[in-house]
Order: C-alpha cells, then structure tokens, then sequence
C-alpha cells in the first residue's frame, strides 16, 4: 500500500477502538471508511467516510468492499456471514475464523485447550440438566458467563459451590435459556495482558506485558512496567505469540490472563483487536497499538514497541460525569505533569460506560502512581 496514495483501509464498527485506529491510520497516510453498524459514538466523527448502516445490508456491503484495499474489526461480535462476505471480496484481517474463535467463550476455550494452552477449568451448559451436571463435577466456586455477546463483566454471575437446589435452578433461568460456560473462580494475585502484532508478512511483536486492575469487572488501571516478576512475564508474552502463530493471526491480538495467588498463569480471554489495555501505548510507546493494526494488516513493516516511560492509563466511566450530558471538571488531568487526556466524543454518559481514558507518564512507576492518586483522590476513586 503507497501511504499518502488513493488507499483505503475499511473498518467495521463505530466505537472508541476504531475513532483511534482511524486517527492513527489517518495521520500516517490512509484513507478510513468506517462501517459502523448502526454504532457511530466513537468513530463516525474521525474516519474519511463512514458507512451507517447495519452489517446485514446488502447494499452496505458493495459500498465497502468497493471503495477499501483491505479491512478489520474494531469489535469482535460481527455476524459470521458478514465477515465472510467482506473477505470473499476484499483483504479482511484478522480472518472471520479468528474472530469466529474469540467472540464467543465457548469456542475460545475448546480452542485454548485443544492448543495445549492453560486456562481456568470450566463446561459448557445448555440447559438445566447439563448446568446442574457441570456444577457438581466443578465442585468449587464458579463464574458463569454467557458464550456470547459479554464484555465489561456483563452476562456473568458468580456462584458459590453450596447452593439449593432451587438456588441452581433460579441461577439457570436468569441466563434464559442460553449456552454458557461454566468456569473455576480463580482466587487472583494479578491480572495481566500482552498485545501482539503479527503481520500480513508474519513478522511478529509483542508490546510489554501489562498489570490490570478491574472494578466491578472493569477495567479501572493498567500500569507499565507490570509488578510482576520477569519470568511470569516472559511466560505470558511466550503464550500469546504462540497463540497468535497457532491462529495465523494477523492485525493486533490481546491475550488477557490471570496470575492465581499460588502462582498459576491461565488465559482468560482473546480480544481480536486492540484493546483497553493497550492505550497507554499511544502515549507511552514508539508506535501505538492503533498504528500496528494499521501497518500489520497493510503488509507494512511493524513499528517498535518499545516503552518509552512508566506509564499507567486510567479509565474514565461516566460514573464522573456529572449528569448524562456533563463531564466533570477535567482540571486534575490537564494540569497534571506527563498527563494525558483521551474522551472518545460519546454524547451520553452511562455508569460505566467507557468515556475516555487519560494516561499518566513519570521518571519512575512510583512518581506515576503517586501522580494518579492525586487525581483518583479528587474524583473519589480508590487509590493504586
Ligand atoms: P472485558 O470484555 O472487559 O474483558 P468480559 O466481560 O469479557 O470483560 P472477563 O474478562 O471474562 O469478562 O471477566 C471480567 C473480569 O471478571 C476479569 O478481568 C476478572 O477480574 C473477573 N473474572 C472473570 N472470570 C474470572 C474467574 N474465572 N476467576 C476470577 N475472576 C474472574
Ligand atoms: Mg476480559
């Protein structure tokens, strides 16, 4: 592809991801149509041309695959027939079967496991009866999650091993009827990612594991350098460019995994695209997360992934706005050193939907976290 030329890089989905995939492709040189699916809060304001419509409409689908060179997702719960439309005609990475594998929880982990990769034990349900089954033969302390369609901690319920009879059968019919996956809850030390870029050409990187630290099943902080020792760290980066390798990935893959407090390493789940934790490397690292997605699936040399900084990256909900319509007072950020704001141009604010971001860059970890805690402090959060 000849940056700055008549080259067009198709996007399907309108979120935050692709608003900042777009304003990266775009700054090196690409055109971006954005496919938004009906969602335009994020991306339909920063992309060339936006397409708005469903993914299921015919005519939708000449436009795109008409006017783009190649194509990606900026989320992963696209209908199946749509991805295999757009890659009949046009490039499209990461391929439908990568993204098929990683939207929905099931086929992740049969995959993980038949790859030989470790995760938490877990089962499959589908109706009463096998619920009940899965339950007993689990025997701990599970979480149970629908197989498709949660992200943010939604369709998951935890349960304790020493439930009633009619207390199984109640939990059973909140998920209605649905599949789900059934799986061990993991008493945690940690929680970590690494991003991965693999490309058209297989060349193939990782960024720098990341520490995660979730909120009511949010994501709250990521912190670069990770406090967590090297050799799980190294492990964890090993795991995800084996599964990148294994999935003929290609574009940007992030690998979330739990550190168990006796020291275990488990996968927990594979997002096809960048990822949450990954923005602090659009101010903390050489290329960001979003100009990899690009140059990956254009068949461009990888950028570096080298961290630049200690960086932590907080997320902001719209828990801090003020009313559906009224962000908070941004002086906290903005006035502080080596801050950084992020607000994706969402016009309503939910509790915890994701607003923006905004990260934090010091000469040291501890200066960076000590720097966020007096923003967390003034907005009522808990401290790092
Ligand atoms: P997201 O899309 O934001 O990553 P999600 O809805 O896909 O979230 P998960 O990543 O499966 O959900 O879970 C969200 C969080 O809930 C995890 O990061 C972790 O904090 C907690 N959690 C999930 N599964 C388990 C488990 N088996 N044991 C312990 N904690 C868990
Ligand atoms: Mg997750």
């Amino acid at each position: 592809m000849i940056l700055g030329g008549n080259n067009w890089l198709g996007v399907l989905g309108g979120g935050q991801l692709g608003r900042m995939l777009s304003l990266d492709a775009r700054r090196m040189g690409f055109n971006v149509l954005t496919w938004t699916g009906g969602d335009r809060s994020g991306a339909a304001a920063t992309a060339d041309q936006i397409i708005d419509a469903p993914f299921d409409d015919p005519n939708a689908l000449d436009e795109f695959t008409k006017k783009v060179q190649v194509a990606t997702v900026e989320f992963e719960n696209l209908p199946q027939t749509t991805l295999e439309k757009v890659e009949d005609r046009v490039k499209l990475f990461p391929s439908p079967q990568a993204v098929t594998i990683c939207q929905h929880r099931e086929r992740e982990k049969n995959f993980l496991s038949e790859n030989g990769f470790a995760c938490a034990k877990f089962k499959v349900a589908h109706d009463l009866i096998t619920f009940k089954q899965a339950l007993q033969e689990l025997h701990c302390d599970v979480i149970v999650k629908t197989a498709e369609f949660g992200y943010d901690g939604k369709g998951q319920v935890r349960l304790n091993k020493s439930l009633s009879e009619q207390e199984i059968t109640q939990a059973w019919e909140a998920f209605d009827g649905g599949r789900v996956v059934i799986e061990e809850c993991i008493s945690l030390q940690a929680e970590l990612s690494v991003i991965v870029a693999r490309s058209s050409k297989c060349e193939i990187l990782t960024y720098d594991p990341v520490e995660n630290i979730h909120r009511n099943h949010i994501l709250d902080v990521s912190i670069v350098p990770a406090r967590i020792p090297e050799s799980i760290q190294a492990e964890a980066k090993d795991i995800a460019l084996s599964i990148a390798d294994t999935l003929q990935y290609v574009g940007i893959l992030a690998v979330e995994f739990f550190l168990s407090a006796d020291g275990r390493l488990v996968v927990n789940e594979m997002a096809p695209r960048p990822h949450n934790s990954g923005h602090h490397t659009l101010n903390a690292c050489t290329c960001s997360q979003f100009e990899n997605q690009a140059r990956a699936i254009a068949g461009l040399p990888l950028g570096s992934t080298k961290l630049l900084s200690p960086v932590v990256m907080m997320n902001l909900l719209g828990d801090l706005w003020i009313d559906e319509n009224t962000p908070p007072n941004w002086d906290p950020i903005t006035s502080s050193q080596g801050a950084s704001l992020h607000l994706y141009g969402k016009r309503e604010a939910r509790a915890g939907r994701k607003m923006g971001h905004a990260t934090f860059m010091d000469n040291s970890l501890e200066k960076t976290i000590e720097q966020v805690n007096v923003v967390r402090e003034i907005f009522k959060l808990p401290t790092v």
